[in-house]
């Protein structure tokens, strides 16, 4: 048996993290690739991020980085962070080079490859995203990359859109015309892509999410993903969404993409996707 240890340690810290299924989605790509790791759950205290990190990379080479840790991330790897985790403020991938800690977000990565994988490519959608929190603030930034027609951010503090528009407008001057913010009740018009990335789906109650009018042919998506359609699924195939579709391929596309900063190696999605779903359950 080969010593997988040696070829290279790689994990993902959280807390909790019993719940991540990323050690097998890594496994599998390495196997598809050829590649010997090993890839380990990491429990952090609350208080002691920065501490697990270092322990860490005294021999590890790659940390996927979630809940509740990705803004400290960033801040440890601040001297060395892609453009698309400035766009973030938030890290879900961290490396070791040249004796620096580097940091990325792949996370909008991942929804885009997702979004085209259903046939529903970013470039010229209207696209109106609920939510303002982490996993917005890692697509905003990708979802403008991608070419979208107008990216309109809502949610249910309003200031945390407008701040979230005002960061990224900041950093991007150019976005300013394409990208708007407001409150749950500010979304007239209609839309190719609605997105759900608020953590509403989470809870047992029924969301306070608006119904969006929808284009032909658009797509509802939720971030979140489990065994049966969400609240916020039912509710748009309901409202008229031609496709609706939960996260767990955009769970994938952002793994592929860790997966690719650290081997230099384009995984195959599809695969790991249907055999994690198979696990999951069908939407
Ligand atoms: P955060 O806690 O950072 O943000 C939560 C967001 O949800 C806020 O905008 C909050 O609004 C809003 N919200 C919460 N409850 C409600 C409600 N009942 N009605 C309306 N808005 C509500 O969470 P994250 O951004 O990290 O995660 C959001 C979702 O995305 C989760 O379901 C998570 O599982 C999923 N996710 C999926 C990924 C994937 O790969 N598929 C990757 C990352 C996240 P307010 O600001 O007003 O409190």
């Amino acid at each position: 048996m080969s010593d997988t240890t040696s070829a290279g340690r790689y994990g993902v810290i959280g807390n909790p993290i019993k719940h991540s299924r990323s050690p097998e989605i890594h496994e599998q790509f390495a196997r598809q690739c050829g590649i010997a790791l090993s890839y380990e759950r990491i429990l952090a205290p609350e208080d002691g991020f920065a501490a697990a990190v270092g322990e860490f990379f005294a021999d590890g080479k790659g940390l996927n980085v979630t809940l509740p840790f990705k803004e400290q991330a960033f801040e440890l790897a601040a001297k060395r962070l892609t453009r698309r985790a400035r766009m973030a403020g938030a890290v879900n991938t961290l490396w070791m080079k040249d004796g620096e800690l580097h940091g990325c977000n792949t996370d909008g990565v991942g929804l885009c490859s997702d979004l085209r994988r259903l046939g529903h490519d970013p470039a010229d959608m209207r696209i109106l995203l609920i939510g303002a929190g982490g996993a917005s603030r890692g697509v905003v930034f990708p979802l403008l990359e991608a070419g979208c027609e107008l990216l309109h951010v809502i949610n249910r503090t309003s200031s945390k859109a407008h701040d979230l528009r005002e960061h990224v407008v900041a950093l991007e001057p150019d976005a300013s015309r394409r990208l708007s913010a407001g409150g749950l009740d500010d979304h007239s018009g209609d839309w190719d892509i609605v997105i759900n990335a608020t953590s509403a789906s989470l809870q047992q109650t029924l969301p306070e999410l608006p119904d969006a009018r929808y284009r032909k042919n658009s797509l509802a998506y939720d971030m979140f993903y489990a065994g049966e359609p969400t609240a916020f699924m039912l509710a748009a195939e309901r409202a008229g969404a031609d496709q609706v579709m939960d996260g767990l391929g955009m769970l994938v596309g952002q793994a592929a993409a860790s997966f690719a900063i650290w081997h230099g190696v384009e995984p195959e999605v599809e695969p790991v996707l249907a055999a994690l779903r198979s696990q999951v359950g069908q939407v």
